[in-house]
């Protein structure tokens, strides 16, 4: 068997092809939604996620500007400007990009940013939400990677999911998306046993584990469905996902590629999360 492709890439096209008509709509009614992004440092990739996430919104048609502050920032200074950007009735969605100068403490400012403002879906009363299944921002990634499965029709209710990987903003909110939709959900991390078969059961498995090409094809059950969240920088400067695409997909029913797979669209549903909260501004005292 030979997967069939699950393309991020041409879903976020589709998909942001939709949203620019929304936006257009929102601004004939006097409503540009606007994205504020504070970036903190010089890392090389923030800075690049950075600037992806500028050029989708403007493709969209969604405004957005940049706050950029010096690696000596204060943890004072930065939730002062993050309490600014949150009374300020121009700005619908506020995204500091992480990781953060170890002298601030991300857990503080994720919970600075007013929840109506977090297009993250990072903040604790959001992930609330999340787990109770109200309507809110869902983290990018996951809400991502719901959407590509529906994208395909794939059924989710009574399969297996499992879930490698266990960090907050991918591994335990994917996991709660996929238990939302009735899946049976079993969450792996570094420290489980019989990992590999614990992961052939999955009807469902999702790698987010951060190493490269670590799950090869005896991880995968005959007609799964694989979804690799991992971005991994090799020698040659390509990059390349958690599981070993070229032998997975022999066995799998459906696989998401690296690159062009889950990383595009988390940008896409950050764009979502944006006129989700410009749409919302209301609620905002
Ligand atoms: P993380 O480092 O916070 O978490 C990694 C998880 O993998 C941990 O829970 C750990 O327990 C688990 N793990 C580590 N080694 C393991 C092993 N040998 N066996 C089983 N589990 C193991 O990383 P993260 O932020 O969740 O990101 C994971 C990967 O996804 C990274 O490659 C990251 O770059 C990528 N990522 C991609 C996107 C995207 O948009 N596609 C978004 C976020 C993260």
């Amino acid at each position: 068997m030979t997967a069939q492709l699950i393309n991020g890439k041409e879903l976020s096209a589709v998909l942001k092809q939709e949203m620019k008509g929304e936006v257009q709509e929102l601004k004939q009614q006097g409503l540009t939604p606007h994205l504020t992004v504070v970036l903190v440092g010089e890392n090389p990739a923030s800075k690049s996620y950075v600037k992806g996430k500028e050029k989708a919104a403007a493709e969209t048609g969604i405004s957005s500007s940049l706050i950029e502050l010096p690696e000596s920032t204060s943890e004072a200074e930065l939730l002062q400007i993050i309490k600014d950007l949150n009374t300020d009735e121009s700005v619908h969605g506020i995204l500091v990009q992480l990781p953060l100068p170890k002298q601030i403490s991300e857990q503080q400012v994720i919970e600075t940013i007013h929840p109506d403002k977090d297009v993250d879906g990072f903040h604790p009363s959001n992930i609330g939400k999340m787990m109770t299944g109200e309507d809110t921002f869902l983290p990018c990634t996951p809400y991502g990677i719901i959407t590509m499965l529906k994208s395909k029709n794939i059924e989710i209710e009574g399969k297996h999911a499992v879930i490698i990987g266990r960090s907050n903003i991918v591994g335990k909110p994917v996991g709660q998306l996929l238990l939302n939709e009735n899946a049976t959900v079993t969450y792996c991390h570094s420290k489980t046993k019989n990992l590999k078969e614990l992961a052939a059961t999955a009807d469902i498995l999702v790698a987010a584990i951060g190493k490269a090409h670590a799950i090869t094809a005896d991880y995968i059950k005959n007609g799964a469905v694989v979804i690799d969240v991992g971005i991994n920088r090799q020698a040659d400067g390509t990059l390349t996902g958690d599981v070993d695409f070229e032998s997975a997909k022999e066995k799998a029913s459906y696989i998401t590629p690296v690159p062009r797979g889950v990383g595009p669209m988390t940008i896409t549903m950050l764009l979502k999360n944006t006129i989700k909260a410009a749409k919302g501004l209301s609620t905002i005292e």
